[in-house]
């Protein structure tokens, strides 16, 4: 504007461009149907980081003749964890990748890049590092990450039913408490248990990925670490927004809960 004095003055106003380069400007750029983000956080990332497992897979049985059992565990975990992702598609529409994060290059390379060539590392160490497993250890292996896939998939489930329709006879029973702005909170059922339940399945499920692959080296356990530390930091994010969503109801809903991700520690 003109001053007093006729001048005028420029003034840096918000915005930082290295900020806007990594989360994204835009928050879901669009070519008419076309969503760019919601294309990207389901299709060619998912789909590439099963390709290049099965790649892993018949790379060993080109090697050694056949598949081994940690091989095809590895292969079996991940398909089911896509698999699973692209049968409950509708689902990423209430994530924060898609609600809140722009799609900048934080979400571009992490769904076209980071995804299919870091979360392979496990099938990609086995190739170079054949695993012995036994049937125990196997049976073991197997059943952790079945536990992981339950708690990560009602969880999950139960949040979305009940964001889409609260008075569904599977979730009505639920105890909620009511905020300012009309939708109510979870407070009973797998939301009663930790504020994350579905972060804690998806950690179990990471650690029963990299067990396969024993205890000789470091790098299958990348993703698990990587991951628990992407969680911490995501849970973080959203318990701001949650607050500043939801004041009050949101405090009270941390004294009933009072755990983020696991019971009893964190
Ligand atoms: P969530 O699906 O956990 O969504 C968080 C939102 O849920 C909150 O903002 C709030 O939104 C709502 N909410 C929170 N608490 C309650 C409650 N008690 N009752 C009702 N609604 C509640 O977050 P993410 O988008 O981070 O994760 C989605 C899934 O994707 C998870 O399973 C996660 O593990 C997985 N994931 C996997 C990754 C991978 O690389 N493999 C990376 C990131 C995530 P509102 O109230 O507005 O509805």
């Amino acid at each position: 504007m003109v001053l007093r004095d006729g001048s005028r003055l420029s003034y840096p106003i918000n915005g930082n461009h290295f900020y806007d380069f990594f989360i994204g400007h835009e928050l879901n750029p669009r070519f008419n149907n076309f969503d760019l983000k919601y294309f990207c956080e389901l299709r060619p990332g998912l789909i590439g980081w099963v390709v290049i497992n099965l790649a892993m897979l018949m790379k060993e049985t080109e090697l050694r003749g056949s598949p081994s059992l940690a091989m095809i565990l590895v292969n079996v975990f991940q398909l089911l964890y896509v698999v699973d992702a692209l049968w409950n598609e509708e689902a990423v529409l209430t994530t924060m990748d898609i609600v809140q994060d722009g799609f900048g290059f934080m979400l571009a390379f992490g769904d076209l890049t980071w995804v299919p060539f870091t979360y392979s590392l496990q099938a990609h160490f086995l190739v170079r590092h054949p695993q012995e497993l036994t049937m125990f250890s196997a049976f073991g292996i197997i059943s952790l990450n079945v536990l992981g896939y339950l708690i990560f998939r009602c969880a999950n489930s139960e949040k979305n039913l009940f964001r889409r329709d609260p008075t569904h006879p599977n979730i009505a029973g639920l105890e909620t408490i009511p905020t300012a702005t009309g939708k109510r909170l979870l407070v009973s059922g797998w939301w009663g248990f930790v504020r994350h339940p579905n972060y804690l399945g998806d950690l179990i499920m990471a650690l029963a990925w990299s067990l396969p692959c024993g205890f000789s080296h470091v790098l299958p356990y990348f993703y698990v670490i990587y991951f628990a530390v992407l969680l911490v930091h995501r849970e973080a994010r959203d318990e701001h927004q949650c607050l500043k969503k939801y004041g009050l109801a949101w405090q009270q809903y941390c004294q009933r809960v009072p755990y983020r991700i696991i019971p009893y520690l964190y």
